[in-house]
């Protein structure tokens, strides 16, 4: 069992009301292998919402406390994020879930590469809020891209 960025599987709770469905993925959760979760609407933030970025680090230095989470109207989001996390941790226990397959360069599902804090589309190194607290509790966890690499070695 996977714990899922509900977006990959469909669920339209993108910050543009949109979602991002990737076919391997719901071939999975089609077999019941997948539980999905959105730590950005779970932490309390409505669909639509104004994008969102880290600003001064990455999501080990939000939950150390060191960064914020911003929207693009410069309201600080932080609390919602940090939540969400929680809750996503919880899920995951909750359900003795090892492995994660989250979004690729988001705020709080990003593995490996997240948006600069600037909103300019520039990528930086370091991984989301929520995928930082699921990695340090011991849960893998993969974007979608290496996962299905993985799948298809
Ligand atoms: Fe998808 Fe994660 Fe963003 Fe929710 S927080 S929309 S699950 S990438």
């Amino acid at each position: 069992m996977f714990l899922v960025s509900a977006c990959l599987v469909g669920i339209p709770c993108q910050y543009d009301g949109g979602s991002c469905p990737n076919d391997q993925i719901q071939d999975l959760a089609t077999q019941g292998g997948v539980l999905p979760f959105c730590p950005e609407v779970g932490g309390g933030l409505p669909t639509p919402r104004p994008p969102a970025e880290i600003q001064g680090g990455d999501g080990g230095d939000v939950l150390e406390g060191r960064a914020r989470v911003v929207n693009i109207e410069g309201k600080d989001v932080t609390a919602e994020f940090l939540a969400g996390a929680q809750k996503a941790l919880r899920v995951a226990q909750h359900w003795d879930i090892k492995e994660a397959i989250l979004k690729a360069r988001s705020p709080s599902c990003g593995v490996g590469q997240i948006y600069d804090g600037n909103f300019s589309g520039r990528l930086v190194e370091g991984d989301g809020v929520t995928a930082t607290l699921l990695k340090r509790e011991g849960i893998i966890a993969r974007n979608e891209d290496e996962w299905e690499k993985e799948e298809a070695q």
